[in-house]
């Protein structure tokens, strides 16, 4: 379901008490002043803290995610966390995709596949990320690899599950890098990815998508960015971590 929202990717950050005193005080913000009631706040803090932050934000008025889950779904897989015990722990998001775990841990769209089937079978919304290379965008083929991503990772899902997925573009060259992409480069492969959709399962479940932007959106530039057409909130690394300004993102709309 098409919704407003901003999510913020902690990714491996902060201790345990400092996590807990971040998300006392995000709750403490919005239950003095809540959000407006169609934006959707989600915090993806480590799996360590899930439950912590779980409880807190039963008592608020936002969501928690995680930021990765299993492509396997139970047994002998020492180390790994299943949608199912996300489930179980009340979580409602999964980043998938994210292009660090592209990186370094060299998950491929078959295993990203694997991930968001497990991850809507268990009632988690995927928040699927995509996204070019400084290189790709340079060599103009930055649809190109866009558009791959997605149908490798999501267009084997029937049109009621397609309706549970979050996207996210994130062009790798601006993910923590102070170099945001400009609110008509957003737009432009936001709109790119919502014809996509339209192609696949026509004009109303791609009005319906939520598409994300990330990449150095703080509190300074996400006004402008959220105002594009196409572009329905953000995922937001390095500035969810301070909660003033996490909060000011969410009130940018
Ligand atoms: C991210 O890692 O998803 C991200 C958008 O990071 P940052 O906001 O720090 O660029």
């Amino acid at each position: 379901m098409r919704k407003k929202m901003v999510a913020g990717n902690w990714k491996m950050n902060q201790r345990f008490d400092e996590a807990e005193e971040l998300v006392s005080e995000i709750a403490d913000i919005i239950d003095a002043q809540p959000l407006d009631e169609d934006v959707e706040l989600v915090i993806c803090p480590p799996y360590l803290f899930l439950e912590m932050a779980t409880d807190i934000a039963s008592e608020s008025e936002f969501h928690i995610g995680a930021q990765n889950v299993s492509e396997y779904d139970k047994g002998a897989f020492t180390g790994e966390v299943s949608a199912l015990m996300l489930n179980s722990m009340d979580v409602e998001y999964c980043i998938i995709g994210h292009s660090e775990r592209r990186k370094y841990f060299d998950e491929k769209d078959e295993v990203l596949a694997a991930k968001v089937n497990l991850a809507l079978a268990n009632e988690i919304e995927p928040i699927f990320c995509c996204g070019e290379v400084l290189s790709e965008r340079e060599a103009n083929i930055h649809f190109d690899i866009v558009k791959a991503q997605i149908e490798k990772g999501l267009f084997h899902l029937s049109p009621e599950q397609f309706y549970n997925v979050v996207i996210a573009y994130e062009p790798v060259w601006a993910i923590g890098t102070g170099v945001v992409a400009s609110p008509a480069q957003a737009q432009e492969m936001h709109a790119f990815i919502r014809s996509l959709i339209k192609e696949k399962y026509g004009a109303e479940l791609a009005d319906d998508t939520t598409i994300l932007y990330g990449g150095s959106c703080n509190a300074s530039n996400a006004a402008e960015l959220f105002s594009q057409p196409d572009v329905d909130g953000g995922l937001i690394g390095g500035a969810s971590l301070k909660a003033k300004d996490f909060i000011q993102i969410t009130r940018s709309f």
